[in-house]
């Protein structure tokens, strides 16, 4: 979501005329735009903060702008970091400065676009920043979206990914009430797109309407991002997600049921207040019987405000939560390769977005990454590839 909103912001800034300096010293306005779901994230943000200090203090002429969820009040932060001219908070643009209005779409797109469709989240899992920095639940209306892919497939975009904390929750503050099926369905008849994507979706919230609709839609893609965070009913109620693992299971078997081909992405967070061993070894279980075909593991990281901050103890030693990540880390490495060595000698629909060290890049309807070497220009292309070569987290082919 950071990224996309990146990439807004600056489109922004060249549609005002303002073109990309190279170095911090060449530039007028210096924007960052921060995250802080974790602690590391959030020390680089500060890091960053502290070097654009200095650059402001050797030319105190230059706009430093600071976004995104370090911003938890303007107020706070501009005394925090008195140096930074202009502060807005993540999702937003300051109506007086440059003189204009947020979001602004590229002038020419990628072949991959990212739309946020809802801001916010209105879960409070016990460890989590985001509903605090990023506020409630709050859906654009259908047509305001369906808008904006328009313009993006004008510009060349052929692939939408809808993006959101929990896209399933889609629409409930709506009225009328619209729901994340009813978006699909009218998105799916845009003429020129070809592929639609979404994530985040949230295991209590994935209903069979949403499944089925998944299931009929010929450009929406068979692949779901469905964290469980953890493999243990008590981590999981510590955690307020909101089900049993058992529910994410019976979840899951009706995903595959109706789409024998998705693909499954989950994240894991490891050393969580109160996690024994036994606990740690049901989400090593989980991950082990899941065969999932991505897995994003974290360490815990306590965010000051959070639930998790207030009433739990971090008890688990950063040592072992290493080893745990380290462990998880490595089980899924393997289970990617077996389920990637699995598509060699077979032939994938993959579109082409980019050129990367010499080879063209592009992905299946399922996400895998893929990689050909040839001549001429695949970029917005799609072709049938017989894949040759597979690895953990990509797999190269040939032209059928
Ligand atoms: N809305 C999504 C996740 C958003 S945060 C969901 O419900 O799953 C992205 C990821 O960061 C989470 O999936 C979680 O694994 C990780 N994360 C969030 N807070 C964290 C914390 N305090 N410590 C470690 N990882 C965290
Ligand atoms: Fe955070 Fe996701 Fe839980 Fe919302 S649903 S509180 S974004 S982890």
């Amino acid at each position: 979501m950071n990224r996309a909103e990146s990439l807004r912001l600056s489109a922004r800034l060249f549609e005002m005329g303002y073109t990309r300096a190279f170095r911090p010293e060449q530039a007028d306005v210096i924007l960052l735009n921060t995250c802080v779901v974790r602690q590391n994230a959030e020390d680089k943000a500060v890091n960053k903060l502290q070097n654009l200090k200095a650059l402001k203090k050797k030319y105190p002429e230059k706009t430093i702008a600071l976004s995104g969820c370090l911003v938890e009040s303007v107020e706070t932060t501009k005394e925090r970091f008195p140096f930074v001219d202009v502060i807005f908070k993540a999702g937003d643009w300051p109506q007086d400065w440059l003189k204009s209005v947020y979001p602004s779409l590229p002038l020419k797109a990628n072949i991959s676009e990212a739309v946020t469709i809802m801001q916010g989240c209105n879960q409070f899992c016990t460890y989590c920043i985001v509903p605090y920095r990023r506020g409630r639940e709050h859906s654009r209306t259908i047509e305001d979206i369906e808008n904006e892919v328009r313009v993006l497939v004008a510009r060349g975009a052929l692939e939408i990914v809808l993006l959101g904390q929990n896209v399933d929750a889609y629409g409930q503050n709506l009225k009328p009430r619209v729901t994340l099926a009813d978006l699909l369905c009218k998105l799916n008849k845009i003429e020129g797109l070809k592929r639609l994507r979404f994530l985040t979706s949230h295991p209590k919230d994935v209903d069979d309407k949403l499944i089925a609709t998944m299931a009929s839609l010929d450009k929406v893609c068979h692949q779901i991002s469905l964290p469980s965070q953890s493999g243990d009913n008590e981590i999981l109620q510590k955690m307020r997600r909101g089900y049993t693992i058992e529910q994410y299971w019976t979840v899951i078997c009706k995903l595959k049921e109706a789409m024998p081909d998705i693909a499954l992405s989950n994240d894991i967070i490891v050393g969580f207040p109160g996690e024994s061993l036994k606990a740690y070894q049901n989400s090593y279980e989980h991950i082990r019987n899941g065969r999932f075909d991505t897995v994003h593991i974290a360490a815990y990281s306590t965010r000051s405000g959070t639930i998790a901050a207030r009433t739990m103890t971090d008890d688990v030693l950063t040592k072992e939560k290493e080893r745990r990540l380290k462990e998880l880390e490595n089980l899924q490495q393997n289970i990617s390769q077996e389920i990637n060595q699995s598509l060699v000698d077979s032939t994938q629909e993959v579109l082409f977005t980019e050129l990367k060290n010499n080879k063209w890049q592009g992905r299946t309807k399922n996400d895998k990454l893929v990689f050909v070497n040839c001549d001429g220009n695949l970029i917005g292309q799609t072709r049938m590839i017989h894949i040759t070569w597979s690895g953990a987290w990509s797999l190269s082919g040939k032209i059928v």
